[in-house]
């Protein structure tokens, strides 16, 4: 069976938990932790990066950084992983859930504006598949209504809006290195910060809502209980490992990318039965993951099903969350057709580093193989 993912390591993993478990410094914030965070602030241009436990928790200090109250209105997509609405409904907010787009399962900004009441605190734009969301239209309703922006970029690393990197356009954002994700740790994530303002506050509520890192930087004689906040910070073993895949990320996403690649190409003959990724013109493409769109919910499971006759594993992603157990009846009752449509209709199919062009090859010919008998 060819497994829908498969967790890639680099081979330096062990070597780098070995010297951080040998150097007796084993709990967070040290130097494996500051080495992840200088090169990703390096490489895409973040004003501050935080590493945290995963990116849930990451959302969850910018909940608490945007002072989320109870009663606050937060606009994001209705289909994401409950990870985007989760960390505003522990501080009592209101989740108005906005439709995808006709193109891509992101979060229709023209559909914005008309969600926006006195009580709206912030837009959460959610990057499927590492695919950006219209950032520009994004930040200019944010910033004409004085809305904070959150990227939910769990999905997004090393890809890009026009020139930027994805996470470093919206004030606050939050990736994933959950080993479902291109760069991964097991369980972590990160905050980065492109907003001056909260960069001081961000790091007291990391560390507990103590001011300790400023102590340990020697800025303040002594440190104590200033604010709110949580344990988010991962210990340097699990930063440890992450540096060993930050370090190859070049090498990951290129085989990432050629694998996208050849799905692309070997799937365009079926145009007209399947619909395919589409890519924004002002989107860049990091290859987390590859999709098709069935004509309805009964052709997805099917293919589904033959895909897994013939030893592949390929699997549907999220349930509109509108529609979900917990807050259908908190719903203000709007129908979100397009959230369903891909809710039902999506298919991903395996994508990993190590999945190999003959893999890829069985894989498009069984899909070929599927609409051949359907047609
Ligand atoms: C994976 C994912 C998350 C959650 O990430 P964790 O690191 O597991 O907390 C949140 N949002 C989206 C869109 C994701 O894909």
């Amino acid at each position: 069976m060819i497994p829908f993912n498969k967790p890639y390591l680099t081979g330096k993993e062990a070597h780098y938990m070995y010297q951080a478990v040998s150097s007796g410094k084993l709990s967070g914030n040290g130097i494996f932790t500051r080495k992840c965070q200088q090169l990703l602030e390096e490489r895409y241009g973040f004003k501050k990066t935080l590493l945290t436990t995963s990116c849930t928790d990451a959302l969850e200090m910018a909940a608490i950084l945007i002072d989320t109250q109870p009663g606050d209105e937060i606009i994001m997509p209705s289909y994401t992983f409950v990870s985007t609405a989760n960390p505003f409904i522990l501080r009592g907010a209101k989740i108005v859930f906005a439709d995808s787009e006709k193109d891509t399962p992101n979060l229709d900004a023209d559909t914005i504006e008309s969600l926006i009441t006195p009580k709206t605190k912030a837009i959460v734009p959610v990057h499927y598949a590492g695919v950006a969301c219209d950032m520009k239209k994004i930040m200019d309703i944010a910033n004409k209504n004085q809305l904070w922006v959150i990227e939910d970029a769990a999905q997004a690393i090393d890809s890009y809006f026009e020139n930027v990197s994805l996470g470093a356009v919206g004030h606050l954002s939050a990736f994933s290195f959950h080993e479902t994700k291109n760069i991964i740790a097991g369980e972590g994530g990160m905050l980065a910060i492109n907003d001056e303002r909260f960069v001081q506050r961000a790091e007291i509520i990391w560390e507990k809502g103590t001011n300790r890192a400023a102590f340990f930087r020697g800025e303040i004689d002594k440190y104590g209980w200033v604010d709110i906040g949580s344990s988010f910070l991962p210990s340097e073993v699990v930063a440890a490992f992450l540096y060993a895949q930050l370090e190859n990320i070049d090498n990951i996403q290129q085989r990432r990318q050629e694998i996208w690649n050849l799905y692309q190409k070997e799937l365009q003959e079926l145009n007209n039965q399947v619909r395919l990724p589409f890519l924004p013109e002002y989107a860049t493409n990091n290859a987390h993951i590859f999709y098709l769109i069935c004509k309805n919910v009964e052709e997805r499971q099917e293919l589904i099903a033959y895909l897994k006759d013939n030893g592949v594993h390929a699997v549907f992603h999220y349930l509109s969350l509108h529609k979900s157990p917990f807050y259908k009846d908190k719903h203000d009752g709007r129908e979100l057709p397009l959230a369903d449509f891909y809710s039902d209709t999506l298919v991903r199919l395996p994508l990993f580093k190590e999945l190999t062009n003959e893999q890829v090859l069985h894989i498009t010919h069984t899909i070929k193989q599927f609409y051949k008998g359907a047609s």
